[in-house]
């Protein structure tokens, strides 16, 4: 019989406690001091030299010929491309890159039905800033 009272106040209790649990997405979790998350590459740093790619553990960087040229006459150059999904988090990509082009961020939410969207490929933006870069010689072909 002592069981009714106490289940009660357990009650009572967890009726004006806040929730232990957060309303994510809607609700960011904040992350521990030095957390890895997903890696940011800044076109204008990279010289394609694919030290990151070569020291990769997990071979989620892959430096592949990309058609940088804004016009019809095609201008390849070797840049990085991020495969996520294979991503360790490691950050030896980080330490290895020369440059700082490979920049570590607190970003955690990568999940996607589409490994498409975990692909990281230079955009359209990042293509012609590398193209003005390896004009003025500050990359490898
Ligand atoms: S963090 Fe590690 S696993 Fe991820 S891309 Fe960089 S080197 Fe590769
Ligand atoms: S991101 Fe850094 S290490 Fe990778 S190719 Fe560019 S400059 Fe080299």
């Amino acid at each position: 019989m002592r069981l009714i009272p106490k289940l009660i106040r357990e009650v009572m209790k967890n009726i004006v406690r806040k929730p232990a649990t957060l309303q994510y997405p809607k609700v960011a979790t904040k992350v521990a001091k030095g957390f890895r998350g997903k890696l940011e590459w800044i076109a204008d740093k990279c010289i394609g030299c694919g030290l990151c790619a070569m020291d990769c553990p997990s071979g989620a960087i892959e430096l592949i010929p990309i058609n940088v040229s804004t016009t019809e006459k095609p201008e390849y150059r070797r840049l990085p491309v991020f495969h996520y999904y294979r991503c360790i988090f490691c950050y030896q990509c980080v330490e290895s890159c020369p440059t700082k082009a490979i920049l570590p961020s607190t970003v955690y939410d990568l999940s996607s039905y589409d490994k498409e969207n975990l692909i990281r490929k230079p955009s359209d933006e990042e293509k012609s800033i590398i193209l003005k870069k390896f004009k003025k010689g500050g990359g490898k072909k």
